[in-house]
């Protein structure tokens, strides 16, 4: 099989040919048919996330091993079972949910594997789908696309569920009240497709940039709002008439996460998502007396992956525009994307 690898980070990925691997136990070897690039794939590559103050938190700290596979949106087709797999069979089209934990834990046994201790995240941890073939450890990891096409449902199991599972921790209040949706980048645009189908009010959108505000209005949103302008969290609140009770923050930087703080009402809640970096100095009592939550949000659990597919399969939210690469254009593309020269996805299709 092939792959492209991170042999060394920042460093172009390198083509590694190794056996195709045999499922054992309760594995499943697939062909891979789709791998979405992600923005998180370059920290992965660059090897570290800032922290702001000149911080910077290393991966290989946390456990990822190189040479590493990356890729943790892939389709893939049912090529072999190990004995002890079942659920699907040969010639099956998939999705791979990616965020595995150890699988035995208390979080993992209660179904929130995102968020186990001992990450064994496709893509992140072990090798994903920058690659000709995939091994899964157990098959109730994939999950049926039904007739999506490959390179349409792959970022679905991370850009996807990423929104999707922002849009489920704000709760019921999302159908009574307008989001501000903050980024209006890939990531921002699925948000707003996902929050008309799961029958949302609306959405308000900040960007800096017009021509993702334009693409936002295209997309639906209530209302756009630049968020570089002096008067930005006035425009934000006056948005929102009831005031704003939800933000997602899809981009992460100091200067959003301020907006996104200081545009809450009383009882608010911030869904951070963006990983840009940087840091903000709160006054903690304003904490407790605007009754406010400050809540990360990192992908989604699997029972929540199937959910999503089977909304985005029911009611066909519109599509993030795709365009698809070659497997040997894997460093190219992820190369484009750090350049900000990928308008939506970039899959690639091996
Ligand atoms: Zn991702
Ligand atoms: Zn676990």
């Amino acid at each position: 099989m092939k792959s492209y690898d991170v042999a060394e980070c920042g460093a172009p990925l390198k083509l590694f040919e190794r056996p195709t691997p045999q499922p054992a136990g309760s594995e499943v070897l697939l062909r891979v048919l789709a791998a979405g690039v992600c923005h998180s794939d370059i920290h992965i590559w660059e090897g570290h996330y800032d922290l702001g103050g000149g911080k910077k938190l290393k991966l290989t700290e946390r456990g990822v091993k190189l040479p590493l596979t990356m890729g943790h949106e892939t389709v893939g087709e049912v090529l072999a079972l190990g004995p002890d797999a079942k659920g699907v069979k040969i010639g099956d089209k998939r999705l791979v949910f990616p965020w595995l934990g150890c699988g035995v834990c208390a979080v993992c046994k209660r179904g929130e594997e995102q968020l186990c201790l001992a990450p064994r995240f496709l893509g992140v941890f072990r090798n994903g789908g920058y690659a000709d073939h995939i091994v899964v450890p157990h098959a109730r990891y994939l999950l049926d696309i039904g007739d999506l096409k490959p390179a349409e449902a792959a970022p679905y199991a991370c850009s996807g569920l990423t929104a999707f599972g922002a849009l489920k921790r704000i709760g019921p209040v999302l159908k009574d009240e307008p989001v501000v949706i903050i980024g209006a980048g890939g990531l921002g645009l699925m948000c707003l497709g996902l929050l008309k189908a799961m029958g949302g009010k609306g959405a308000v959108v900040v960007d800096i940039d017009p021509a993702k505000r334009d693409a936002a209005m295209r997309a639906g949103a209530l209302a756009t709002i630049d968020g570089a302008a002096p008067d930005a969290v006035k425009q934000v609140t006056a948005a929102a008439p009831n005031g704003v009770w939800a933000a997602i923050d899809f981009v992460g930087a100091s200067s959003t996460a301020r907006l996104a703080i200081d545009s809450l009402t009383k009882g608010g809640k911030l869904v951070l998502v963006g990983l840009f970096g940087g840091d903000i100095t709160l006054p903690l009592p304003f904490i407790p007396m605007r009754a406010i939550t400050i809540q990360g949000a990192y992908v989604g659990s699997l029972a929540e992956a199937k959910e999503l597919l089977e909304l985005v399969k029911r009611s066909r939210p519109p599509s993030i525009p795709i365009t698809t690469r070659t497997l040997a254009a894997a460093d190219a593309t992820l190369q484009d994307l750090r350049a900000g020269r990928v308008v939506g996805r970039a899959v690639l299709t091996p």
